[in-house]
């Protein structure tokens, strides 16, 4: 949670640029305050185990980002909590099983499926190649948000736009491969 905070402080600007193309340019400072959120709560008082510290995170997400992203990454991050149980240790297959779960939960609540123009071209791939490897499910995520440049956007604020949606990356895409990659960088 730490190094994706860290991540997203770093590109906030460069999220509610894109944001600012296809959407109302608050992507950036949406996910700044969501994991600054993120961090204090668990560093105030931490989680027990690995899956609390998912649900925890997941239900501060929830409360403090206003926008669509926030119960998308909500969700994201409590039903990956919510399947790795209360175990005191998580393996990295556990994990992985966990991520899969907690990316369909995201395209249930969301409606939504890969081509669409969202944050699932980066999180489908990505849990698709996280059996390979952490470092292979972080390109994977980055080549799908390069990916949503040419796709026309169906689900989101972006689809008002219609054919103006094209040409752009999309945000939540975007913000996605930032998370895979700051997952990268700390489980090897
Ligand atoms: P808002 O669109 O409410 O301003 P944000 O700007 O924080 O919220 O987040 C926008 C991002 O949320 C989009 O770039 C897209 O990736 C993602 N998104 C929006 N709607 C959906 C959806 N139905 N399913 C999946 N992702 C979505
Ligand atoms: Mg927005």
């Amino acid at each position: 949670m730490t190094a994706a905070a860290a991540a997203i402080d770093r590109e906030a600007e460069r999220l509610t640029e894109l944001d600012s193309a296809i959407g109302d340019a608050d992507h950036g400072t949406n996910m700044q305050r969501g994991f600054a959120a993120v961090v204090k709560v668990v560093e105030a008082e931490p989680p027990a185990t690995p899956g609390a510290v998912l649900t925890t995170a997941g239900r501060q997400l929830i409360s403090s980002v206003g926008g669509a992203s926030g119960p998308l990454y909500g969700t994201l991050l409590r039903r990956t909590g919510k399947t790795l149980g209360d175990a005191a240790q998580v393996s990295a297959e556990e994990l992985r099983a966990g991520l899969r779960a907690g990316v369909d939960a995201v395209g249930q609540l969301g409606g939504s499926a890969p081509g669409d123009k969202t944050m699932l071209d980066a999180l489908v791939p990505a849990v698709e190649e996280l059996a390979t490897s952490f470092a292979a499910a972080a390109e994977a995520a980055e080549e799908g948000a390069r990916s949503t440049v040419p796709m026309l956007a169906k689900k989101g604020r972006a689809s008002y736009l219609g054919e103006r949606s094209i040409g752009h990356q999309d945000p939540g895409a975007t913000s996605s491969a930032l998370l895979f990659a700051a997952l990268a960088e700390v489980a090897k």
